[in-house]
């Protein structure tokens, strides 16, 4: 049985040391003292160790099962979501005015690594609700956010975001699926969706589907999408529930991982439903929600690397084989734990360095997501629509090449399920592809993104970068240690950047170095987070601090990915600097 310990300690180092929350002038943030965060994260940390992490091996070896149209979802799925919605862990950042508990998205954030890392299955009926009250918070008409919201916030019932049909994926203009007005200002809701998570399960009284279709005569391609709700049972005036909708799962899919989720074929058939915000604008409704949804998707590729990892670094301890080269380190037993040898050192730095850097990445977007929302900060709005790409993309393809790299430490045992070790691989592995294949995050990123209001934000984040190290390379360790990777992988990012201005009009010499620049642009942001990271370590130590162990790890940690994962940007502007000639070379008949 895998073990996962909620890293309780670092999420409030990334929270206090790096970002000083309780510092910030954000409204609600003032109450985001110590003592606040450590009782959230600390209760957090247990629900997910003794509630959610028994039930995800479960999960993945029971699955969602289908009888007669209904779905049921693993032994102990429903009594833990009770235990969920009990402990108000549902309504953390929703609006009081429906039941939620108005808390920075940032403090959401910081509790929902612990359930993701546990149980990330489970943990996607709740983050589906989430996008889908974030939509109707966002355009839904007052009646409709009364209706629905207070239901939502307290996942009595659940939500579902219906996208994806069987022929149309990243290129949603194709999109069959007809709405029909019904003359009452309903519309009749007709076509198959698929790969629909969540979508049906019997831990909610209802389900509140999220769907986009195109009104008939509208325009076509995706300018004639429009978003309508449409629930499994009707509402009646009253809020009870009334007859039951015309929609239905099809069937559940057979899938990798996340087991414990409904993954299910969703079929209309002149099924009630109701348009949220304006006909034919349903892209810019789901636009709203997906810096969140996306920071989401991040948050799980680095979660399922934590869990990973633990598991990989208690295997490391306890699995003897052969002696360390330098002296034997267990001469009474036969042989040396495998956390001797200097290329499993290699391998768990290189998931250690990757999983703390992400905590901090994820926190700071969480932390101008509300920035954004709170202050109505648009320098900040415009630095987090940059990032989200980079989030999504860079932590989920890391996420899931760590999770691979933890079994590694286990050899064959590894590969055998008894271990519990490829669960997290699987699971991790739809990270990369939901929300937007990660291919298309590198596309939003150089093809919108770098240009967004002129190149505004991409120059603030160099500013950024500039500022930092100007501030403090009077400080001799951090400047050798950490500043001067910063600067030299800063101007290959920038580079790269210039490259792609002057081959603006050759786009395939632009996309074809899109993903090495998405991959590059992380490696910068975990390098700015761990350089800040270490300027906050040092001050503490500084200080008096008295856990001085925990921050001289975090310098050594942090060392490590300046000292031999940054300097990847500079193979990745190389790949980008060779434009797409090679890249495009053979014919499609050749490949
Ligand atoms: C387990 C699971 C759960 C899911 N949950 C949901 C859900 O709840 N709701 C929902 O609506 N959908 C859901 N999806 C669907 C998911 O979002 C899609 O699979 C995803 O958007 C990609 O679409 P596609 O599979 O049709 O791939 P395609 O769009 O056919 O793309 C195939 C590949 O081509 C690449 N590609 C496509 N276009 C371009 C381009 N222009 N340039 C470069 N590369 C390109 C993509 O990156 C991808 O690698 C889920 C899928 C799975 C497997």
């Amino acid at each position: 049985m895998p073990i996962y310990n909620a890293p309780t300690k670092d999420i409030q180092f990334v929270l206090h040391d790096l970002l000083r929350i309780s510092e910030q002038d954000i409204e609600g943030f003032d109450e985001l003292d110590r003592d606040f965060t450590t009782a959230v994260v600390e209760e957090a940390g247990k629900v997910a160790t003794e509630v959610l992490h028994p039930l995800n091996v479960v999960g993945d070896k029971e699955g969602c099962v289908m009888e007669n149209g209904v779905v049921r979802t693993p032994a102990g799925f429903k009594e833990a979501f009770q235990q969920m919605r009990d402990g108000g862990w549902t309504a953390m950042d929703c609006d009081p005015e429906y039941g939620g508990q108005g808390l920075p998205y940032v403090i959401h954030t910081a509790a929902q690594e612990p359930f993701v890392s546990a149980n990330m299955a489970f943990n996607m009926y709740q983050g589906l609700t989430h996008g889908a009250y974030s939509a109707i918070y966002a355009h839904g008409s007052a009646e409709q956010k009364q209706t629905y919201l207070p239901k939502m916030v307290s996942c009595e019932w659940t939500g579902t975001m219906n996208l994806t049909e069987p022929h149309c994926g990243t290129d949603l203009g194709l999109m069959r699926t007809k709405a029909v007005p019904d003359g009452d200002g309903s519309y009749k809701i007709s076509g198959q969706k698929i790969f629909i998570s969540a979508g049906e399960h019997d831990m909610a009284e209802n389900i509140i589907h999220l769907v986009l279709a195109k009104i008939q005569g509208g325009p076509e391609g995706i300018k004639g999408v429009s978003l309508f709700i449409v629930p499994k049972f009707l509402v009646n005036e009253d809020g009870s529930l009334g007859q039951r909708n015309s929609v239905s799962a099809g069937k559940i899919e057979e899938k990798m991982g996340i087991h414990g989720n409904s993954t299910c074929v969703m079929n209309y058939d002149e099924a009630e439903g109701y348009l949220i915000g304006e006909e034919h604008k349903g892209m810019r409704a789901m636009f709203t929600m997906m810096n969140e949804a996306r920071l989401g998707v991040g948050l799980q590729g680095y979660a399922q690397a934590e869990s990973a990892y633990q598991n990989a670094v208690a295997y490391a301890n306890d699995r003897l084989q052969g002696r360390d080269v330098t002296g034997a380190q267990n001469p009474d037993g036969p042989a040396d734990p495998l956390i001797v040898h200097p290329d499993i050192r290699r391998n768990l730095m290189d998931q250690k360095s990757f999983t703390e850097g992400a905590r901090a990445f994820t926190f700071w977007g969480a932390y101008l997501i509300d920035r954004a929302h709170r202050n109505q900060d648009a320098d900040a709005d415009g630095l987090i629509s940059l990032m989200t790409p980079v989030i999504k993309g860079f932590l989920t393809d890391k996420g899931f090449e760590y999770a691979t790299a933890a079994q590694q430490v286990y050899g064959g045992h590894g590969y055998i399920e008894e271990w519990g070790m490829s669960q997290y691989a699987r699971d991790a592995r739809i990270a990369m592809i939901y929300e937007g294949a990660n291919g298309v995050q590198a596309l939003d990123l150089v093809g919108r993104k770098l240009a967004l209001d002129g190149g505004k934000h991409v120059m603030a984040f160099f500013e950024m970068i500039k500022t930092f190290v100007k501030e403090n390379e009077s400080h001799a360790v951090l400047n050798k240690d950490f500043l001067t990777p910063l600067k030299a992988a800063s101007k290959d990012l920038q580079a790269a950047g210039m490259y792609f201005m002057q081959n603006a009009t050759k786009p395939n010499n632009a996309l074809s170095g899109s993903y090495d620049f998405m991959h590059m642009m992380g490696h910068v942001c975990l390098g700015l987070m761990w350089a800040r990271m270490a300027k906050a370590a040092m001050e503490a130590l500084d200080s008096g601090a008295s856990d001085t162990e925990f921050y001289e790890t975090k310098l050594a940690t942090g060392r490590y990915y300046m000292a031999r994962q940054l300097p990847a940007t500079a193979m990745h502007l190389v790949r980008i600097n060779t434009g797409g000639d090679t890249v495009m070379a053979l014919e499609a008949a050749n490949f």
